[in-house]
């Protein structure tokens, strides 16, 4: 017989019962986007969030800053389920858009210690045609390598596609129309940063959690003009 694990929450007379994965992030992962958060709304405006949905308060919730792969994704896409519940699709599509910018600006260091020195020495002479495809498929390694996230990138002709198989956003969730915001603010910045901060209009087309075989991006060739 198949065990399902749950984990209920009290947050004063609000309860929350969770269906846990099984699946994980890196607890820095998942601390970058809950102290960003914090950073946006203070500590009582995320607590409010939090309570609103039956979920612990933000010290309760935000794990140790270390990359043990031990953050479930349920409570990481309840997260982002609670800003939508309080904010609505486009308050929440602010707030998340900017904790994936933030989740990609702390989380670079690792990418120049593995992998960026070579680009950087090469600096500017390297041209974006190579530059941005390495890097996405780089991420796509990394993600897939150091948590439960199956992200794989392809070339789609005028535009790869970045396509996560198995995402934390919206695990579990049921949405009328794709809003993995992190993910879409966390690829703005990161091809901004690769371009030395040229824009690319990203796009989210299928979400899982919309009933789609996975959450995928369109990352334009080109910047915009
Ligand atoms: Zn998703």
């Amino acid at each position: 017989m198949e065990t399902i694990l749950t984990v209920t929450f009290i947050n004063k007379d609000v309860r929350m019962t969770i269906e846990l994965s099984g699946l994980y992030v890196p607890n820095r992962i998942a601390r970058y986007m809950i102290t960003t958060l914090q950073d946006l709304m203070g500590e009582n405006g995320l607590n409010a969030v939090l309570k609103q949905s039956g979920l612990p308060t933000y010290r309760e919730i935000c794990p140790p800053d270390n990359m043990e792969n031990a953050f479930d994704f349920s409570i990481y896409s309840a997260i982002c389920s609670a800003v939508a519940n309080t904010y609505g699709p486009r308050g929440a599509r602010v707030f998340l858009i900017r904790a994936g910018k933030a989740g990609f600006r702390n989380g670079i260091q690792s990418f120049i210690d593995h992998y960026g020195a070579g680009l950087e020495r090469t600096g500017k002479l390297v041209p974006l045609s190579i530059k941005l495809p390495l890097f996405l498929k780089w991420i796509a390694k990394n993600y897939t390598e150091t948590s439960d996230r199956i992200v794989e990138v392809k070339d789609n002709g005028d535009h790869y596609l970045y396509i996560n198989k198995r995402c934390p956003v919206c695990w579990g969730r049921h949405v009328t129309s794709p809003d993995c915001h992190i993910t879409l603010g966390f690829l703005q910045e990161a091809t901004s940063f690769i371009s030395n901060g040229a824009q690319f209009q990203i796009r989210q087309i299928t979400s899982i959690g919309a009933g789609d075989a996975s959450c995928d991006f369109i990352v334009p060739k080109r910047p915009v003009e």
